[in-house]
């Protein structure tokens, strides 16, 4: 596909050899080798969409072809980097080709990946303050940035953690800390089984918590939904009430804004109500869709979320920042250091400096990354204005997709589109009417499987699937950055036209 680096660089010679048995590459050689990898990486996201988004591999296939003995003697790097190019790129999963619609795409950015690079370049690790004096700083300032910018009030501060996942696990453990204080030292092992309450369409991030934290799985009480995957708060208060009754302790509510499956909306002012009422945290799954909120004409959906004391909002899933970024807000930063805080004496700072925050205090993790540097580029590059506008992009094309879904006789919308994902299924319109009859649900079901099996396999595009009510359901998630107009039309031609071919070529259409 591209030409040896080599032939681009003219700098074979330093990366033909490592001339050191000891230490790193010198700094000629690594100033050719950098200049090489941004060509490669300036290629690829230029020419991914010569790619298909699936790789096609099967299992094994690549372990064939990677395994080998451990290298003993050292490869030229520009061997390594052909090697990287020919076995590598081609065979990831291309989640920055901008025809990735499944899942929610995690695109990273060009100002996310300078930031990348150059978090790798000082490596920084942001555990203490002393250990990087401009990470803690810097991320106490981007906590800000993001929390005005979606429109939360000052008494919320923050940290950036990893994963949307660790960000909850570190909320529930303060709910849990604030619900049995002292729980951090003595464990759970006395006192009434503590409950979360989350509904049916809730992230299973939640339940690996209450796993994690030694509530269990149990202790997650699932409350159901209403027609539009909403909670239901008139169910999360009878399970309350039913759990006190029993002599259970409810802890914390969590209420999702943007579920995984279809991105409704708890209603989050309801439930904040109830927690108030109840002395419960209030915990806000806003992973995915919470940076809508910088847009001031979404702010509707997540009205009561200023009232949470916990907030979790996704960074690399819609804000354009390559893999890692969450971000966790919380009121109450007190009780999360009180959850994790365990300094030993080597990691006392003594002297100057001991003012400073030092984040490990307020996560599971000792070593973190400067993951505030990514945050920094984007804002700085992009700026709020340049960020709004990908988003509402990315919120228009994903309304036109709606409205092609909505007036096509031959499929049927599965759930509202409150932001950018559209959920729907081919369903023939002669089938009007009789889609729960069991038959035709199945070959319902079947049909949606094999169109989507037939649109992600011309590889132009990758979409995921759901199910709703029960039913299989196609999944449309439109916040990449990469992503143009031409790929959401082409997406709907592509499942457009496998509807239509599969749905008259099924050789039963039930039965
Ligand atoms: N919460 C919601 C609503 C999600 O959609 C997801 C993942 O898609 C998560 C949490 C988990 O995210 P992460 O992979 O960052 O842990």
């Amino acid at each position: 596909m591209s030409p040896p680096l080599a032939d681009e660089l003219g700098s074979a010679d330093l990366l033909d050899g490592i001339t050191t048995a000891v230490g790193d590459l010198d700094p000629a050689t690594f100033r050719a080798a950098a200049r090489a990898v941004v060509e490669i990486m300036a290629d690829y996201l230029r020419d991914v969409e010569r790619y298909p988004v699936l790789p096609q591999v099967k299992p094994g296939e690549l372990t064939a072809l990677l395994d080998g003995p451990v290298p003993e003697a050292p490869t030229p790097l520009r061997i390594v980097l052909d090697d990287y190019r020919r076995l590598i790129e081609p065979n990831v999963t291309h989640w920055q080709h901008p025809g990735f619609l499944a899942y929610f795409a995690s695109s990273g950015s060009g100002p996310g990946i300078l930031a990348e690079m150059l978090m790798a370049t000082v490596t920084a690790n942001a555990m203490l303050w002393r250990t990087s004096p401009v990470a803690s700083e810097s991320e106490a300032i981007v906590v800000g940035w993001l929390r005005k910018a979606v429109g939360l009030p000052v008494d919320f501060d923050g940290l950036l953690t990893d994963t949307a996942s660790t960000s909850s696990l570190i909320a529930l453990a303060a709910a849990r800390e604030r619900i049995r204080p002292g729980v951090t030292v003595d464990g759970l092992a006395d006192g009434p089984p503590l409950r979360i309450y989350a509904s049916a369409e809730a992230h299973s991030s939640i339940e690996k918590a209450a796993m994690t934290l030694g509530i269990g799985r149990a202790g997650v009480r699932r409350v159901v939904v209403d027609g539009g995957y909403r909670m239901d708060p008139a169910a999360l208060e009878t399970a309350i009430a039913k759990d006190r009754a029993a002599g259970d302790r409810p802890c914390a509510v969590v209420a999702t804004i943007g579920t995984t499956s279809s991105t409704s909306v708890d209603p989050t002012a309801v439930i904040a109500d109830i927690c108030q009422r109840e002395g419960l945290w209030l915990h806000v799954d806003a992973a995915y869709a919470g940076v809508a909120a910088i847009l001031p004409e979404m702010r509707a959906h997540f009205a009561g979320w200023e009232r949470a004391d916990s907030i979790v909002i996704n960074p690399h899933k819609w804000l354009y920042t390559p893999l890692d970024c969450s971000l966790l807000l919380c009121r109450r930063m007190d009780i999360v250091r009180t959850s994790f805080s365990l300094v030993p004496e080597y990691l006392r700072t003594v002297g100057e400096g001991a003012s400073g925050r030092d984040y490990s205090e307020y996560q599971p993790q000792l070593g973190r990354r400067f993951r505030a540097l990514k945050v920094w580029f984007l804002f700085r590059t992009f700026g709020l204005a340049g960020l709004r506008s990908r988003i509402a992009a990315n919120i228009a094309m994903a309304t036109d997709f709606r409205a092609w879904v909505d007036d096509e006789p031959d499929a049927q919308r599965l759930a509202p589109v409150p932001f950018s994902t559209v959920c729907f299924r081919w369903r023939p319109a002669d089938l009007i009417g009789r889609e729960e009859e069991a038959p035709i649900a199945r070959w319902l079901d079947l049909l949606n499987e094999q169109v989507l099996e037939a649109v992600n396999q011309t590889g132009e595009i990758f979409i995921s699937h759901t199910r709703l009510a029960g039913r299989f359901t196609l999944r449309v998630a439109v916040n990449h950055i990469r992503t143009e107009q031409r790929h959401v039309e082409r997406a709907w031609m592509l499942i457009s036209e496998a509807g239509r071919r599969l749905s008259t070529a099924m050789p039963a259409r039930w039965g």
